[in-house]
């Protein structure tokens, strides 16, 4: 008990009430806990080129280590915009249309907080990525979940249509998509397009696996959509993208009008952005291999782990992008009563394998008997991995 009279430590009245720790921290200490191969928490376990490491240290060696401009290196805002460009055909401007932040994570909460208002209503597809609607919320608006549809997590463009009303302010959209790995198709943008023109609705697009899309999809980025392009904020990150997720650096793209805002929020909430990595980045994008080969690099791995899964009962859903893939455990007798927190429990600790419940992507944590596994780990990691899972779910014959 405090007994000192002065020391006396108010009791914050949270703007967060109902925050725990995200589940992604939580599984990945259970994993720990337990010995547990973590394909919990998405992040690669090998290392990313040596390449980008030399670049980091030569530009920590010529002296990149002060302030940066407030929106990014200059030459890394130009890689981007030729990146932007080459794939999805928009131009943005680099001086007015593109800022660098502190990982996908920083341009989505700085985006909101920039562009909704209090009693603003901001749409989000439900499952959804946790930091969304507690960013939303902070702003003193509404979050309005619209499900995805269940089963198959394609969007649902007649509730999204029911849930446009006259405060809409923003949508959030998430292709390829975290946690499903569903990735949209040109016809679901073009319907997105119709739906939002007689609005003044803002897309958030996080695009953060735009380079994770498999078998000869293409992503439907919202700069490939001029319609779009005019009305959206796009979110990308390096991080997942160059298999860096500690380096925390990524990018926000959006017509100038909507940029102008964005900047005024991250000057005055991070500034600016590590320097060196910065530099090394720029160089890096020269190459534009990295990020080519990475559906085949990404592809191989999820193919391997859907090949080990056979005959453990587990359902695969679809993974057309991402580094995720779902399935579903109704079919096991012994697991299908479970929670899918209780299954991802008994997996981490009993089997040895972290998963993350899809529940956690729900408000309402919606029960479907679906996990998802992160496949963005060397082979060994993998087949540990796969091996366990076997040797638990094995169906036998008798
Ligand atoms: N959005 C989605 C859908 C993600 O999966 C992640 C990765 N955790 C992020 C945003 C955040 O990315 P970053 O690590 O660059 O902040
Ligand atoms: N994006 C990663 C995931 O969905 C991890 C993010 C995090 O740990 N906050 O697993």
């Amino acid at each position: 008990m405090n007994t000192d009279p002065v020391a006396r430590t108010p009791q914050p009245q949270s703007r967060l009430p109902r925050v725990g720790t995200t589940i992604f921290s939580v599984m990945s200490a259970l994993a720990q806990e337990h010995g547990a191969v973590n394909l919990g928490q998405g992040f690669p376990d090998f290392e990313c080129d040596p390449l980008l490491i030399d670049a980091v240290t030569r530009a920590m060696r010529a002296g990149h280590n002060q302030y940066p401009p407030m929106a990014g290196v200059p030459a890394l805002r130009d890689a981007v915009a030729a990146k932007t460009e080459a794939l999805y055909g928009h131009r943005y401007d680099p001086d007015r249309e593109i800022t660098i932040t502190a990982g996908a994570t920083q341009a989505l909460l700085t985006a909101i907080l920039a562009l909704v208002h209090p009693g603003d209503e901001v749409i989000v597809l439900e499952p959804c990525y946790d930091s969304y609607a507690p960013n939303i919320e902070l702003t003193g608006a509404t979050v309005v979940r619209v499900p995805l549809t269940p089963g198959s997590f394609r969007p649902d463009f007649e509730r999204i249509g029911a849930a446009l009303g006259p405060r809409t302010r923003a949508i959030l959209v998430n292709t390829p998509h975290n946690p499903s790995a569903t990735v949209w198709t040109a016809d679901e943008m073009q319907r997105l397009a119709a739906l939002l023109r007689p609005t003044d609705v803002i897309v958030i697009a996080d695009e953060v696996y735009e380079h994770m899309v498999f078998d000869g999809r293409l992503h439907q980025s919202v700069s490939r959509h001029p319609e779009l392009a005019a009305r959206s904020v796009v979110v990308s990150s390096f991080g997942k993208t160059f298999h860096v997720t500690g380096w925390k650096v990524g990018y926000a793209a959006a017509p100038a009008a909507l940029m102008a805002e964005f900047r005024k929020v991250h000057q005055f909430n991070v500034f600016t952005v590590n320097t060196p990595v910065q530099h090394a980045l720029a160089a890096y994008l020269a190459d534009p291999r990295p990020y080519l080969d990475l559906p085949d690099f990404y592809a191989r791995k999820r193919d391997r782990f859907r090949a080990g899964l056979a005959g453990t009962g587990l359902t695969l859903l679809p993974s057309e992008g991402s580094y995720f893939q779902c399935v579903d455990y109704a079919k096991l007798p012994a697991h299908r009563e479970r929670t899918e927190a209780a299954f991802c429990r008994w997996l981490t600790t009993e089997v040895g394998v972290a998963a993350i419940p899809l529940s956690a992507f729900y408000e309402a944590g919606f029960e479907q008997c679906v996990v998802r596994f992160c496949f963005a780990k060397r082979e060994a990691t993998l087949d540990a991995a796969l091996q366990r899972l076997r040797e638990a779910l094995q169906q036998r014959a008798d």
